[in-house]
């Protein structure tokens, strides 16, 4: 397993430049890559996942899973789930659904995760934990830390 590398912080001016942060970062990932994503409401980690599930050509609009809690993605060159927890809360994934995670852990899809606080137990080795932090105005922070694990 490769050593952690020291995060890298970048910094995001618009919807545009998180959706580019979003499409580079996929661009290294593999199949079976499980990717966090935590911020705040609005933070824009949707708009990231936009920008990966684009630049993998998948069709379609990208929308928030919130109500659904997992929104999956083929017809691009890697299929995608992204995973938005935040309505399962303290509750746990467990308790909320247990099958939901069955398609996302063969392995054979790249995973980004919204709040997942609630399943980090279920989730297996992560690849890659991205955190987006308002930076005043449509500015945002986005600290991408690699782990050396999981199937990045
Ligand atoms: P989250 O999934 O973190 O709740 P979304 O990606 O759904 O956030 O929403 C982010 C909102 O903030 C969108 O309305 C988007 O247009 C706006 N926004 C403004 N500036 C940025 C930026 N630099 N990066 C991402 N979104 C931004
Ligand atoms: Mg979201």
């Amino acid at each position: 397993m490769a050593a952690a590398e020291p995060p890298e912080v970048v910094r995001s001016a618009g919807p545009q430049d998180t959706e580019r942060v979003g499409a580079r970062l996929v661009r290294e990932l593999h199949p079976g890559a499980i990717v966090l994503l935590c911020g705040d409401l609005g933070a824009g980690k949707t708009t990231l996942v936009r920008g990966a599930v684009r630049e993998l050509g998948h069709p379609g609009r990208v929308t928030s899973p919130t109500f659904t809690l997992v929104n999956r993605y083929a017809g691009g060159r890697v299929p995608v789930s992204h995973l938005d927890l935040y309505r399962l809360g303290a509750a746990g994934l467990d308790e909320e659904d247990p099958a939901l995670l069955e398609e996302e852990l063969a392995g054979d899809r790249i995973v980004f995760v919204e709040w997942p606080e609630a399943a980090v137990a279920e989730l297996g080795p992560v690849a890659v934990r991205v955190e987006l932090r308002h930076a005043g105005g449509d500015a945002r922070e986005i600290e991408i830390a690699r782990t050396g694990g999981g199937r990045g």
